[in-house]
């Protein structure tokens, strides 16, 4: 079985910025044609483009947002006209609102919903229906290791990324018979403008946790992603595998 991503058509969400651009760049390395969604910041994802092809890789910036229905399937069905299969999905887009559960507000809860889980889900949906008709897919959600653990202040960023989890694995049975697997990356503290937010005391006892005692970068993430992408990873369906410094043992 080839190993390579030669001739592979991929959509990673959320590839603009962070995780998902570590993910695009490293799919793209290894042959993909991606493509870089965004939600609003075009002009990133053009560089994220560029920077494929600059490396000889073969990209093209497409925006939606995941929790638009409509958008989705549009989008979906362009990148079908154009290239006939998708054969990598990458779940990445997402967002945290955080706060204490006794301050936490509806619209964040409902936002962080709408975009990590019922974007996840139109994707999903979408992208399935074409995988289906070529027999073969890798699909590959990214999930928290918050979505396993809990963490004070993030009850419905936890509550989306544990929902991912159960997501990806009733996928992964439905999907199987036809050659498509579905498995979970959970990272735990990724240097990227989601955690750069954070406050210097947030960030300490963050790596007070951390076996390995320090943050990771964005392409050791995008590593776990890629193993899940290939054609060689074909026995392995509904795991979940943490990138998380040891966070999680
Ligand atoms: P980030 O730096 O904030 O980047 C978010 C990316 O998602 C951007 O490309 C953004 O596009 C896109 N996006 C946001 N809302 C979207 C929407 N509604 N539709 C489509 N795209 C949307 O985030 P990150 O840290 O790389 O995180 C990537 C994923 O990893 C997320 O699912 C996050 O929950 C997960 N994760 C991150 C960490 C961490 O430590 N960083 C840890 C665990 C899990 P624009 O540029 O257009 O805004």
């Amino acid at each position: 079985m080839g190993n390579s991503l030669e001739s592979q058509v991929a959509l990673v969400t959320g590839a603009s910025r962070g995780i998902g651009k570590a993910i695009a760049l490293d799919l793209a390395k290894e042959g993909a044609f991606v493509y870089v969604n965004y939600s609003s910041n075009a002009d990133a994802a053009n560089k994220v483009v560029e920077e494929i092809k600059a490396n000889g890789g073969n990209a093209k910036a497409i925006g939606f947002k995941v929790q638009d229905k409509d958008a989705v399937e549009n989008a979906i069905n362009q990148i079908k006209d154009e290239q006939g299969k998708i054969d990598i999905l990458i779940n990445n887009a997402g967002i945290s609102r955080d706060d204490l559960i006794i301050r936490a507000k509806d619209e964040d809860w409902q936002s962080t919903m709408d975009v990590n889980l019922t974007g996840a889900f139109y994707v999903s949906r979408a992208v399935s229906k074409v995988m289906l008709k070529s027999k073969y897919g890798r699909i590959v959600n990214i999930s928290s290791i918050v979505g396993q653990m809990g963490n004070i202040g993030q009850s419905a960023y936890s509550a989306s990324k544990a929902g991912l989890i159960g997501f990806s694995k009733t996928l992964a049975r439905e999907l199987a018979s036809k050659n498509i697997t579905v498995n979970v990356v959970t990272p735990g503290f990724i240097e990227t403008d989601m955690t750069n937010e954070l406050n210097d005391k947030v960030k300490e006892s963050c790596l007070n946790n951390i076996p390995l005692k320090r943050f990771a970068k964005p392409n050791e993430v995008a590593n776990a992603v890629s193993f899940f992408a290939k054609p060689s990873a074909g026995y392995i369906t509904g795991q979940v595998l943490s990138v998380s410094g040891g966070l999680c043992i």
